[in-house]
């Protein structure tokens, strides 16, 4: 018989999963709570079942947990961590500090599809989706030594082309019975894949984060391919018509390119696109990393484009490069990894020391 991995379940799974034992439906709120609030890793530990459902329940199931194998953390505070899953692929959470108020930022897939053009880890392509299980134990592990205020699927992959898990996923997270986060402090982020962004809508309430990066289709079909499909008016409809948590607003990604779509025309027609939207906008200067073929910004290019939007009443944040120092631009540890561990544990303790 397959066991389960209990951390693949929603709520309601895990509860017709019980039915199917013929055990009442309350106690997947029972064991939810042992996992997720009291962080029980075997079932023995859930003293509130009884001896011959927990050897029946171990017989059929199991709870998977995880921890980093490589953690780097910056003088600014963020901390990156690097997880080893079973079959030997790798994925990367950033910890983003904030007066208190930490961010986390998961991965949702392994390598990503999507071949945005400045992304590195679009240039390692797709190895395959994380399954629920893997996308929670990255915050379970996070949270096993740090406060955890936000949750944004912004790491490595596309979370929207691995829909069903993260779904499931944003279930655990915002349940009262899972990890308990607010849904206001949940956010996914897409590149742009307009039909997902619809049933993501319909089928949870969380904050969207849509990485725009351009602002007439011919520049955007140049850097992300995904707007050869979906074109920009088609993907701003979808953001007006997508069902937000009150009072809350699109995050518009907007990735700073030297010289590609950091011009004062570019400030002007972001500003016409994204008119009538509940927006706000992180504007992010793009790193530069061996062997890309984009430049970063200049800095008066950067302030001219955020005064332009702050100008025009938009709330708009520019990204510093936190964590530069340890390679916290997208992709780019899992990249290192990719060569013998000895090497990137040797240049860490050079970071650190
Ligand atoms: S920017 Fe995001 S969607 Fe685009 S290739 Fe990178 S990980 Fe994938």
């Amino acid at each position: 018989m397959n066991k389960v991995d209990i951390k693949n379940l929603s709520l309601e799974e895990l509860e017709d999963f019980l039915q199917g034992l013929g055990k009442e439906k309350y106690r997947a709120k029972q064991i939810f709570k042992w996992i997720y609030q009291k962080n029980a890793t075997t079932f023995d530990q859930m003293s509130n079942l009884s001896k011959d459902f927990r050897n029946d329940l171990s017989g059929r199931a199991f709870v998977t947990t995880f921890g980093p194998e490589v953690e780097e953390s910056s003088p600014d505070g963020t901390r990156k961590y690097l997880f080893r899953l079973a079959d030997g692929a790798c994925v990367e959470s950033v910890l983003i500090p904030d007066e208190g108020r930490n961010t986390l930022c998961v991965s949702s897939q392994v390598g990503c599809a999507m071949g945005c053009r400045f992304c590195l880890t679009g240039s390692f392509g797709l190895e395959r989706n994380l399954s629920c299980a893997e996308i929670i134990n990255q915050v379970c592990a996070v949270k096993n030594t740090q406060d955890i205020r936000n949750i944004v699927f912004m790491g490595m992959g596309e979370p929207l082309a691995n829909l069903e898990n993260v779904i499931k996923a944003v279930k655990v997270l915002i349940s009262p019975d899972g990890l308990q986060f607010s849904n206001r402090r949940v956010t996914i982020s897409t590149s742009g894949l307009v039909p997902e962004m619809e049933i993501l809508g319909r089928s949870v309430t969380v904050n969207l984060a849509v990485s725009l990066n351009a602002t007439t289709d011919e520049q955007r079909d140049r850097i992300m391919p995904v707007n050869r499909k979906y074109p920009i008016q088609q993907l701003l409809a979808a953001c007006r018509k997508f069902p937000l948590p009150s009072r809350r607003m699109i995050t518009f990604e907007y990735v700073l390119i030297g010289g590609v779509n950091d011009s004062l025309d570019d400030a002007k027609r972001f500003v016409k696109l994204i008119h009538g939207i509940p927006a706000k906008v992180n504007l992010i200067p793009f790193n530069e990393y061996e062997g890309c073929v984009y430049k970063s910004p200049e800095q008066a290019e950067i302030d001219r484009f955020h005064k332009y939007l702050l100008d025009r009443n938009i709330t708009v944040i520019t990204r510093s490069s936190r964590g530069g120092d340890i390679s916290a631009a997208c992709g780019q540890l899992k990249g290192r990894l990719e060569r013998p561990l000895e090497s990137v544990e040797a240049e860490t303790r050079g970071k650190r020391g």
